[in-house]
């Protein structure tokens, strides 16, 4: 017994150094990744459920990693965020994303809004209106089409983030509020900065069949957003019964596996965008 207690104990250490080990070739992997662009957007469908027709997409990071294979966003933004690779990399979906859309307008299919996931730091980044503009001006693409879904958090710079808002929905950019009603800030902000869609956090969607509270925060959602010209986008909706409520409680689009997990371009063009309306 003492014997295995030793073995376990060294199994134990060597473990914990190959996870600093892998960590820090992740991090010089990352490096080369940002250079290379080794990354792709998935993009997942957001569902008007009254019509069935779709509305937009959600573009997702994946990084195509030369040996670990295709590695999801969990598994590299925190340690982008970390070492300010964040910045870098959120360019680069920004610039993907616009081009992608142009391309799919390009071809005349159905006109859909990309929406980008900006991190807090890049959102707080000084020249972040500037490369958007920018950006949109190079690709083509009317700013219309393009949505930037940023957190709660950024409510915490509460002027600095009116004012970048403010330019945003002055371009004619769309904001969401992603993960709506898990972070801490107050609702103080839904006053006065300009929102476009709240997105319901996947947490709540998930409970909406078998949890009153749950239910009744969605509800309360719904009401608050429509009052405040908000359109309320429900995520990570799986199953039939979640989507019942939702259309119930006239949630204006929803995303989720019930419809679709993310895409790559070419299977959201076969799935969505060929042979409809074109
Ligand atoms: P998020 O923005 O909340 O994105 C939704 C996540 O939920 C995605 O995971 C999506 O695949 C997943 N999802 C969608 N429908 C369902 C469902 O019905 N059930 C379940 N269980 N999950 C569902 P993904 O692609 O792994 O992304 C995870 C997170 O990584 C995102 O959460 C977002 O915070 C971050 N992320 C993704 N792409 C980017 C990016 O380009 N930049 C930044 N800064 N963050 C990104
Ligand atoms: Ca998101
Ligand atoms: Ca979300
Ligand atoms: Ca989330």
């Amino acid at each position: 017994a003492k014997n295995l207690g030793k073995n376990r104990y060294s199994l134990y250490t060597s473990d914990l150094l190959e996870g600093a080990k892998d960590e820090y070739r992740l991090e010089t992997d990352l490096r080369k990744a940002v250079e290379q662009e080794e990354f792709v957007l998935h993009y997942q469908p957001q569902i008007n459920p009254h019509t069935g027709k779709i509305f937009g997409v959600e573009a997702l990071i994946r990084w195509q990693h030369p040996t670990l294979g295709l590695l999801s966003p969990d598994k590299f933004i925190k340690l982008a965020e970390d070492n300010g690779l964040i910045n870098q990399i959120g360019k680069w979906v920004i610039k993907e994303a616009c081009s992608q859309n142009k391309r799919w307008q390009d071809a005349n299919y159905q006109p859909l809004k990309v929406s980008v996931n900006l991190s807090t730091q890049q959102f707080l980044t000084n020249d972040l209106v500037t490369y958007m503009e920018n950006t949109l001006r190079e690709t083509g693409l009317d700013p219309q089409y393009l949505v930037v879904e940023i957190t709660e958090y950024m409510a915490m710079e509460y002027e600095y983030s009116l004012k970048v808002l403010k330019q945003l929905k002055k371009i004619g950019i769309g904001i969401s509020i992603d993960d709506f009603g898990t972070g801490y800030s107050s609702l103080a902000y839904l006053n006065n900065f300009p929102i476009d869609f709240i997105k319901i956090d996947k947490s709540f969607v998930f409970e909406i069949v078998n949890d009153q509270p749950s239910a009744f925060i969605v509800k309360a959602i719904i009401t608050l957003a429509h009052n405040l010209q908000m359109q309320v986008i429900a995520e990570g909706v799986e199953t039939e019964e979640q989507l019942d409520f939702l259309i119930n409680q006239q949630c204006d689009l929803v995303q989720g596996f019930h419809f679709s997990k993310p895409l790559s371009a070419t299977e959201i063009e076969k799935t969505y965008l060929l042979c409809k309306n074109n």
